[in-house]
């Protein structure tokens, strides 16, 4: 007779952009890659093993990494840790009543996102010629992990959904190499800086929790953004 192997329970949650998606906790496999990253801290090398875990834990044949947004990574992550380790986390806290500093238990269930999304995601570059920007995916996010000193004009690829002028729409994912290195090179710094700028207004995801001050009860409200806290 062979070993029997555990059964796993199912979970599932809303990711931000909207579908509900049907995961497991980590397990020992996980938890061992995890491990791998415990001492380097490498952000690149980080996305790989985070994106490996989500990938193991979601259940659905046709999920595909690669092609969520960076806050779906984010926001499953962070609910299959919850699901698996336990829903609170420690970390530091200064109180803004006293001057108590330590750290304090939150709750990680209580992740959202840090704004609305905005209403109006598309940018005029003159009179006739605009593009229309997407919030950063898990590609975009580990290809900035890697060129964010040497090339970040690169990352333009990943957050420009479409050019368009009146007549005509162009997919930056139908456009080949040349023709994106071409459009890209035309930009003044101001056009850049504009579409990174319209970039910036997409929520991120954030850990939004009341706490109460060990020293003076004071409720108040603490936020977390950014996975990295939860590797360290
Ligand atoms: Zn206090």
């Amino acid at each position: 007779m062979s070993v029997p192997l555990i059964v796993t329970p199912e979970h599932q949650t809303v990711v931000p952009s909207g579908k509900t998606v049907i995961f497991r906790p980590f397990l020992v496999k996980e938890e061992k890659l995890m491990l791998t990253i415990k001492e380097n801290q490498r952000t690149d090398e980080v996305m790989r093993v985070m994106k490996q875990v989500v990938s193991n834990c979601v259940i659905d044949d046709k999920f595909d990494v690669d092609k969520i947004s960076y806050n779906d990574l984010e926001h499953l992550f962070i609910m299959m840790r919850a699901r698996s380790v336990g829903e609170t986390v420690e970390f530091p806290f200064s109180c803004k009543e006293c001057d108590y500093e330590g750290m304090i238990d939150i709750d990680i269930t209580k992740i959202q996102l840090s704004r609305p999304v905005p209403e109006d995601d598309s940018v005029m570059l003159n009179e006739s010629v605009g593009v229309k920007v997407k919030p950063v995916g898990v590609k975009g996010m580990a290809h900035l992990a890697k060129v964010a000193d040497t090339d970040p004009l690169s990352m333009l690829n990943h957050v420009i959904d479409y050019v368009y002028n009146k007549e005509q729409m162009w997919k930056i994912d139908d456009m080949s190499q040349k023709e994106i290195t071409d459009f890209v090179e035309t930009l003044s710094l101001t056009q850049v800086q504009k579409i990174m700028g319209k970039v910036e207004e997409f929520p991120r995801c954030c850990i939004k929790d009341n706490v109460t001050c060990p020293s003076c009860q004071k409720e108040q409200e603490i936020n977390v953004e950014g996975l990295e806290n939860f590797f360290t």
